[in-house]
């Protein structure tokens, strides 16, 4: 990968950047994800890898740029992570990651960066990464007439349903215990195989949780493995079929949203 090719800012230099945001091509994608556990069979940065090799790939296609990923996320929660109690889950409390995120902005708009796009990994971040992004703009002073802005999403908000059901033949569990699970594992066996240990995948029943949260937890309401459903009958075939939907269809949204990054 040259300079010339290349989508990641940590391996560009900083003139090489600072030409390419004098071009006119000013989107930056920020992968976030968690440093959390998800059973005995994938890595503990699974949250990170997805949402790094996907901003990595829509960047390709609209000509944006992709950050160094936020790679711890806001603590796991019971009904969507298992829990912040199981060991590897490495976690940072609200006001760091919302102190994070508007750091990130304000620097990014500071250069020039004319957007932002926050793709998230980690179920739990969303409403962190979006207080960090409002009061970033709020600093900047921007208002709807502005061209600069920024974006947040969560990928799997980008899964079709056409996809879903190829993918889990009518067997969906739900996005809220989709950790550990199919979605999860079929990606990571298309992207990072290496990193699958589909010997010590579990098989149990979807986990069945409380409408309520209760602090402090009750560990025994997460299944032993970690995961709050199975990954059963994941694969690689389902892995691409999901990432080149989303990748598609995110980069459609953000040309059809932003214009197209080579545009001034
Ligand atoms: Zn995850």
């Amino acid at each position: 990968m040259t300079q010339d090719t290349t989508v990641c800012l940590a391996e560009l230099d900083a003139h090489t950047y600072a030409e390419w945001l004098g071009s006119g091509s000013r989107t930056v994608v920020v992968p976030v994800g968690a440093l959390e556990q998800h059973g005995p069979h994938l890595p503990m940065g699974t949250d990170a890898i997805l949402s790094t090799a996907i901003a990595e790939q829509v960047a390709t296609l609209v000509g944006a740029k992709v950050a160094q990923p936020i790679s711890y996320g806001y603590k796991s929660q019971q009904k969507s992570g298992g829990g912040d109690h199981l060991v590897g889950t490495t976690s940072l409390d609200a006001a760091t990651l919302v102190g994070l995120t508007r750091c990130l902005v304000s620097s990014l708009l500071e250069q020039g960066v004319r957007h932002v796009v926050f793709l998230n990994g980690h179920y739990e971040n969303y409403q962190f990464l979006y207080e960090g992004v409002d009061l970033a703009v709020r600093d900047a002073g921007l208002g709807a007439e502005d061209e600069a802005c920024v974006l947040l999403l969560s990928y799997w908000d980008y899964v079709s349903q056409e996809t879903l059901d190829e993918v889990y033949q009518g067997s969906f569990p739900g996005w809220d215990v989709e950790h550990g699970g199919v979605l999860e594992t079929a990606l990571m066996l298309h992207l990072r195989p290496e990193s699958v240990w589909l010997d010590r995948a579990v098989d149990h029943p979807p986990a069945e949780l409380p409408r309520f949260d209760r602090l402090p937890v009750q560990p025994g309401r997460t299944p032993a493995s970690g995961c709050l459903s199975a990954p059963r009958g994941a694969n690689a075939a389902q892995g691409k079929l999901l990432f080149d939907q989303v990748t598609a269809d995110l980069a459609a949204d953000l040309t059809a949203e932003l214009g197209s990054a080579q545009a001034d």
